[in-house]
């Protein structure tokens, strides 16, 4: 690191659990922020400004104005271009030295594959679930630790499938895919804006800890908000022995 950036990060580097080391783990580190709307901005915004090397950002929407109420990566002058362009832009004004990839579409499921091969951990920010199982199945596969995150109306949660561990729980584990099960997405729902703020920075700060190897992660616990009656519970997640998502992760042994 140069002056300039051991001054840029000095918070970080002056906690003794981060210190230069840490610091330079972010740096040369990989994050993949699947959904650049309201997880995504808070996630991307503290990925950026704590210095890791490259973050890819994969978002097909445009930015609308009823998503300015709680994107805060967008701004209103931003109406109407493609989201992951409005928000390179906005984290290479906070921290110019960092790389950011852009990918302007919805992704399958095999696109979804090539862009996680290359990360060292993966955000799930995204508003549906048909994309949560994918990259739930392409992390599992590809031994990635997932950082998953959720927020509809007052309520929130979020947890991280460390793939790479063996008796981790994955999301299939803690909601089994059904066919029927309806496409709920915030786009179409009310959502308490400083809701998605909060459980966006807490995927940054979960991603974080990974590449760092500090602290312990929430792995096997599910930590749930309800910020009407500002409650916070920890449940326990295991394994669910029929996953089959879970049951291929192991046949690759
Ligand atoms: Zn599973």
């Amino acid at each position: 690191m140069n002056d300039a950036e051991l001054l840029r990060y000095s918070r970080h580097i002056l906690l003794p659990e981060i210190g230069i080391e840490g610091q330079d783990k972010l740096n040369a580190a990989h994050a993949l922020v699947i959904g650049a709307g309201g997880l995504g901005s808070p996630a991307a915004l503290f990925l950026a400004a704590s210095g890791v090397g490259t973050v890819t950002l994969c978002d097909g929407d445009t930015v609308d104005l009823t998503n300015l109420q709680r994107q805060i990566l967008h701004r209103t002058a931003s109406v109407g271009l493609n989201k992951v362009d409005s928000a390179r832009a906005a984290l290479a004004e906070i921290n110019p030295a960092i790389q950011v990839r852009t990918v302007a579409e919805r992704v399958d499921e095999a696109r979804l594959a090539e862009l996680a091969a290359e990360a060292d951990v993966v955000l799930d920010c995204s508003d549906n679930f048909d994309t949560r199982y994918a990259i739930n199945r392409v992390c599992s596969r590809l031994r990635k630790p997932l950082v998953s995150g959720a927020a509809t109306r007052f309520d929130g949660q979020i947890t991280v499938f460390d793939l790479r561990q063996p008796d981790s729980p994955c999301y299939h584990c803690l909601y089994p895919e059904h066919a029927e099960s309806a496409e709920t997405r915030c786009a179409v729902m009310g959502v308490f804006a400083p809701l998605v703020g909060v459980i966006g920075s807490l995927q940054a700060a979960e991603a974080l800890k990974l590449l760092m190897d500090v602290g312990k992660p929430l792995t096997g616990r599910l930590l749930v908000t309800d910020m009407l009656g500002m409650n916070w519970r920890t449940l326990t997640l295991v394994r669910d022995a029929q996953c089959p998502v879970c049951q291929a992760r192991d046949a690759q042994n």
